[in-house]
């Protein structure tokens, strides 16, 4: 074996060693073509450090976005602003992309009825902060209540509390389809004043505000308090029109020519107070 081979070898050992992927992956083909333009030393170097910082972005990235535990995969690319009557102005989510609002612990909130791609945003915003390697949580409402009320009874509130603290995005999806007792309804405000001001939430709802205490067990002063939180610092985004998905099956149907171009008008399922 030629020294050169030797070295070889040895270089890919200790970049496993040191835990350098991206330095790994690299360092032959850089050598090789540093080799053939004359590079300096150093600059052989750089590139290869150059590539392992990459290297651990992406992981990093990677990381963060597994955390997020996001239950599909939703892009601002894939967003289409024509769709939303004007509703979602593309300048302000890109503004929203860029994490500003996330260091000041500010909050976004979508409201609108389904289908209008409360969603589809707030996991693309979740996504964005992800890239800037923010730790980001995506929950249903009702799911992180349970959760908690579940830590209360086994004695280990402290310790998911602490954790959803530590979250710098705490996306809460579907605030309003399932309703709290007043024990779900605490814990969750308590939740969102920890986070006041030095964490952000993203919320989607398909109640106005007005209706929030419904889901609050009809507890006027909680909602109110609640509300105070979370819309002083906030974003607000109110979605409308007809579910994208509907829109999409009545344009293709327009195209066919042959076929209603409203979709039949649903009961309201929505519960009395
Ligand atoms: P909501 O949360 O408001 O009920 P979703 O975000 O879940 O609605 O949207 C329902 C489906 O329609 C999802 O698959 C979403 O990706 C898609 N969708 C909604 N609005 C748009 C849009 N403007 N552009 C692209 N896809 C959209
Ligand atoms: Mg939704």
């Amino acid at each position: 074996m030629s020294r050169a081979a030797v070295t070889k070898d040895l270089v890919a050992i200790q970049a496993r060693d040191l835990k350098m992927p991206g330095l790994g992956r690299v360092y032959e083909a850089l050598a090789r073509q540093a080799r053939e333009e004359h590079w300096g030393f150093e600059d052989y170097l750089h590139e290869v450090l150059s590539a392992e910082q990459t290297s651990r972005r992406d992981s990093a990235v990677r990381h963060r976005l597994h955390e997020a535990r996001f239950p599909e995969m939703k892009t601002l690319d894939t967003f289409d602003f024509t769709a939303t009557d004007g509703a979602v102005n593309a300048a302000q989510i890109a503004e929203l992309a860029r994490g500003e609002w996330i260091k000041r612990g500010d909050n976004v909130i979508f409201a609108g009825p389904i289908g209008t791609g409360k969603t589809h945003l707030a996991i693309a915003l979740g996504v964005e902060a992800a890239r800037h390697r923010r730790r980001v949580l995506f929950t249903r409402a009702a799911d992180v209540v349970r959760s908690l009320l579940e830590a209360r009874d086994a004695r280990e509130l402290g310790r998911l509390q602490r954790r959803l603290h530590a979250v710098d995005l705490l996306v809460l999806d579907e605030l309003g389809f399932v309703p709290f007792d007043r024990h779900g309804g605490e814990l969750l405000f308590n939740l969102l004043t920890e986070r006041y001001e030095r964490r952000s939430t993203i919320v989607t709802t398909n109640l106005a505000f007005g209706e929030w205490v419904k889901v609050f067990a009809g507890d006027e002063k909680l909602t109110t308090a609640l509300l105070d939180r979370l819309a002083h610092h906030a974003t607000v985004i109110a979605t409308k029109g007809k579910s994208y998905r509907m829109r999409k099956r009545a344009n293709k149907e327009d195209a066919a020519g042959d076929a209603i171009a409203e979709p039949p008008v649903l009961p309201k399922t929505a519960r009395k107070a």
